[in-house]
């Protein structure tokens, strides 16, 4: 495209922000909201000095406000930015904290576009050692504008075994690698659901689709998070599994992650 064409353009840091770390997929629904809150609070559990900032650029859905337990509008610093709002330890901003839960997303192009502008250039973060950017599901204007206009550490794909989900995964890590963000690895979510009485385990969404992506690549699976009701329900809640009960499996599969990013 004309964009890829002229080359890329200046990329400014956020203010304070030592790593962007983004977490994305291709399809909706796979787990992306929840693998990004979980990876932010498995950052700061793994090492208690290190700052920690959630994003929520996925203005057309925002579900770190339900997550994260937030609600409010956030208040305005003397330079006019945006204060995050903090919870579990996170500072947190999303698009969820600008306009009414109920209200419509009617937004198009340029109104999207001054949205995601506030969300990284207007929000005072402090000092952070990790920002976890939680993206729209696809490869639209908003993921390249993004990947464009900070600088990146790295990509988090995280996608459902099925099919569908995996060909939507593999054109997002073409799209990060063509604006040059290195992509880190996928995570595979839901791969398996263990009947809690019967212990039997099914494959609802296929065995190891993420996996065989993985080596087409040639990209490490960072983890593999099992189907859970508790990992549904502690979101639903807004208390996400790594903090409410960080001994389960399923915490652990989240502080692994983060151990590998
Ligand atoms: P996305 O951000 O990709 O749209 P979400 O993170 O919002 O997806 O997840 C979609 C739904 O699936 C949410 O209700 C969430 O709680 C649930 N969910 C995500 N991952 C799991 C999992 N491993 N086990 C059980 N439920 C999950």
């Amino acid at each position: 495209t004309q964009i890829m064409s002229r080359g890329l353009p200046k990329q400014k840091p956020i203010e304070g922000v030592r790593q962007v770390i983004v977490v994305a997929s291709g399809k909706g629904g796979v787990g992306k909201s929840t693998t990004a809150v979980n990876l932010a609070l498995a950052l700061a559990a793994n090492d208690s000095s290190k700052a920690v900032g959630l994003l929520d650029v996925d203005v057309y859905g925002p579900s770190i406000p339900k997550m994260m337990n937030l609600k409010g509008n956030p208040e305005l610093s003397p330079n006019n930015l945006m204060r995050p709002l903090l919870n579990y330890g996170i500072s947190c901003m999303s698009m969820g904290f600008l306009v009414e839960e109920t209200a419509p997303v009617v937004w198009r192009g340029l109104m999207v576009m001054s949205a995601i502008e506030k969300l990284l250039r207007q929000v005072d973060w402090g000092q952070l050692d990790y920002l976890v950017v939680d993206m729209p599901p696809g490869t639209g204007d908003v993921q390249l504008s993004v990947s464009q206009n900070i600088p990146i550490s790295g990509a988090v794909i995280v996608s459902t075994p099925q099919d569908i989900a995996l060909m939507d995964a593999h054109r997002g890590a073409e799209m990060f690698r063509k604006v040059h963000v290195p992509v880190l690895g996928l995570v595979q979510n839901m791969s398996v659901f263990q009947c809690p009485k019967c212990k039997h385990k099914t494959h609802i969404f296929g065995a190891d689709g993420a996996r065989k992506l993985a080596q087409t690549l040639d990209l490490d699976i960072l983890g593999d998070i099992p189907l859970h009701l508790s990992i549904r329900e502690a979101s639903d809640m807004g208390r996400p599994v790594v903090f409410s009960q960080p001994e389960s499996e399923e915490a652990k599969a989240y502080l692994h992650i983060a151990s590998e990013v």
